[in-house]
């Protein structure tokens, strides 16, 4: 084997790697197909592949890009989150034994002190306690 052959080796190894952690970084921000136009609009998949082929140009666009990607995900989660005003007017269907949970805003019953909807603790009613079994 000569030392041609081991530097071709080496770079293999070096390409791979390159081409998988940009893989998983990809996956990892949240890179989708359809997130910015033109070329670098790939997914993580894309990047890899195109990085195994072309390195030396996609090496270097998914560096340029990889902080719109973040930016355009981040963005993504915050307007993924559930708006407050989607909450129900709970005074409208609310019967004498129920309540609205704080957390999911579904019909639970006055007694719970778990929400059988989202499974979190409720606050302790201050309901009498004039129900005994
Ligand atoms: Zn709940």
């Amino acid at each position: 084997m000569s030392d041609a052959d081991s530097i071709t080796t080496l770079q293999w190894l070096l390409l791979t790697s390159l081409s998988i952690w940009i893989f998983f970084d990809a996956t990892k921000i949240g890179v989708k197909k359809g997130q910015v136009s033109g070329i670098a609009d790939m997914s993580p998949i894309g990047w890899l592949l195109g990085c195994l082929v072309l390195w030396i140009i996609v090496f270097p666009l998914y560096l340029i890009k990889r902080s719109e990607f973040i930016r355009i995900n981040s963005a993504d989660t915050i307007a993924s989150i559930p708006q407050q005003a989607r909450n129900k007017n709970p005074k409208l269907s609310l019967s004498m034994d129920e309540k609205v949970c704080p957390y999911c805003t579904e019909l639970i019953k006055q007694r719970a002190i778990v929400c059988r909807f989202c499974g979190r603790d409720l606050p302790a009613n201050k309901t009498s306690s004039s129900i005994r079994n």
